[in-house]
């Protein structure tokens, strides 16, 4: 048999085709290596990378603090399961909450599993502080929370939600940033609200301010706890640690996960100490959390990110890559809006053929919905990479509209 390797691209799309679930739709690219803010395809070509795996490698590819945290942590112990202590697990959960309104932590190994636990931790935490009734969750128009059964519950499109009923019940949706509706919907029933400061997988839609000061003072007022899943826009990426800070508001829960492990699988539940009281020895589980591999890689990039300078690096890098975005060479851009290096430019028209012009030139960037170009590079990013990246970009606005 062929090995993988020695394939042609032609054969590794064909056996793709042929051997896995057919759940995603993959650009014909077959990446070998990435370095920094470059990936490396089969044939040796560069490319951009405006997408960091769907804003995952914050640090870009194979940064050498976190090679060196992955290396040296494998060499020494990867895997013991939760019936034991690791050293890398408490450095990272400790880390975690002494940077954040969090007491307590919970590992997991995705964003849907850290949504998974916050939606059982608020059930649990309503049952034995208020006992049976308070069971119901509040959630948002154009919000993502994940895929597996729970969080796909807290999850709005009704195309990933409708194959699969009878999912979770007790979960109502209400239209993100209207205050009036959200508070016909939260009451002495509700449990949790659910909700992404900017929603990423919805189109790059930032809260509003009043929005989400609101939501806060809705579940004081019907003792409700407020989740917010910072999956996506948490740890830096708005050129906040915590994309909640710009707004004043603390949550009750947080999720994390996408970029914090640099690539590798991770997921956090953070919480506060009132709500982790709830919650008793078997009440939750994972084989693979907490691993002392993954932490020890989380806690390198967390170091990392958690700096002043990078932060504020972030922040006048995304300020430099909007005005770019807003500059392109087309009247078809309806808006571009975001915060940090979380960057929506939605346009009039699908962007599909614009991902894939790009990806003949060599970036990478993804979408948020059909009409909606996301743009997330890696946070250390230089100028002179997002100016290429928006080089490209521009060529490709001229040779679509001459396509039109
Ligand atoms: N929450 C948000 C805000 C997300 O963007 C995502 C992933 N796009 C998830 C949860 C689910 O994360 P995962 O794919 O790691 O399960």
């Amino acid at each position: 048999m062929t090995r993988i390797e020695a394939m042609t691209t032609d054969a590794i799309l064909e056996a793709e085709a042929r051997y896995i679930v057919q759940t995603y739709k993959r650009a014909p690219v077959v990446f070998t290596r990435g370095e920094g803010v470059n990936l490396y395809d089969q044939g040796g070509k560069r490319y951009l990378d405006f997408a960091s795996g769907i804003a995952v490698t914050a640090l870009g590819h194979s940064h050498p603090v976190w090679l060196e945290a992955v290396i040296s942590q494998a060499g020494e112990l990867t895997h013991v399961s939760n019936l034991f202590h690791t050293v890398p697990h408490v450095e990272l959960a400790r880390a975690l909450v002494e940077n954040s309104f969090a007491d307590r932590v919970f590992f997991s190994n995705s964003g849907s599993e850290a949504n998974e636990a916050a939606f059982k931790f608020t059930r649990r935490w309503a049952e034995r502080r208020h006992g049976e009734g308070k069971t119901e969750v509040v959630a948002f128009v154009g919000g993502f929370h994940g895929r597996t059964l729970g969080a796909l519950s807290l999850t709005h499109k009704q195309k990933y939600r409708r194959p699969f009923q009878p999912i979770v019940p007790g979960v109502s949706f209400t239209p993100f940033n209207d205050l009036d509706a959200a508070g016909q919907v939260i009451n002495d029933r509700t449990c949790a609200v659910f909700v992404e400061p900017i929603q990423g997988e919805g189109g790059v839609h930032s809260a509003d301010p009043a929005f989400f000061q609101g939501l806060r003072q809705l579940c004081d007022q019907h003792g409700a706890l407020l989740v917010f899943d910072e999956v996506q826009c948490g740890l830096g990426r708005t050129g906040w640690l915590w994309a909640h800070q710009a707004y004043g508001v603390t949550p009750d829960l947080m999720t994390l996960a996408k970029p914090l492990a640099g690539g590798l699988p991770i997921g956090v539940t953070l919480m506060t100490e009132a709500v982790a009281a709830a919650i008793s020895a078997g009440d939750h589980g994972s084989t693979f959390g907490a691993g002392p591999l993954v932490c020890s890689a989380a806690l390198a990039v967390f170091n990392q990110i958690n700096q002043p300078a990078l932060l504020s690096e972030v922040t006048a890098k995304g300020e430099a890559m909007r005005q770019g975005l807003q500059a392109l060479p087309t009247d078809r851009i309806v808006e571009v809006r975001g915060a940090g290096l979380l960057i929506g430019v939605e346009f009039e028209h699908p962007v599909e053929p614009i991902i894939r012009a790009a990806l003949e030139r060599g970036l990478v960037v993804i979408n948020a919905g059909e009409n909606i170009l996301r743009i997330c590079p890696p946070l250390i990013i230089g100028y002179n990479e997002i100016e290429a990246g928006l080089d490209i970009l521009s060529e490709c606005m001229t040779a679509i509209e001459q396509a039109v």
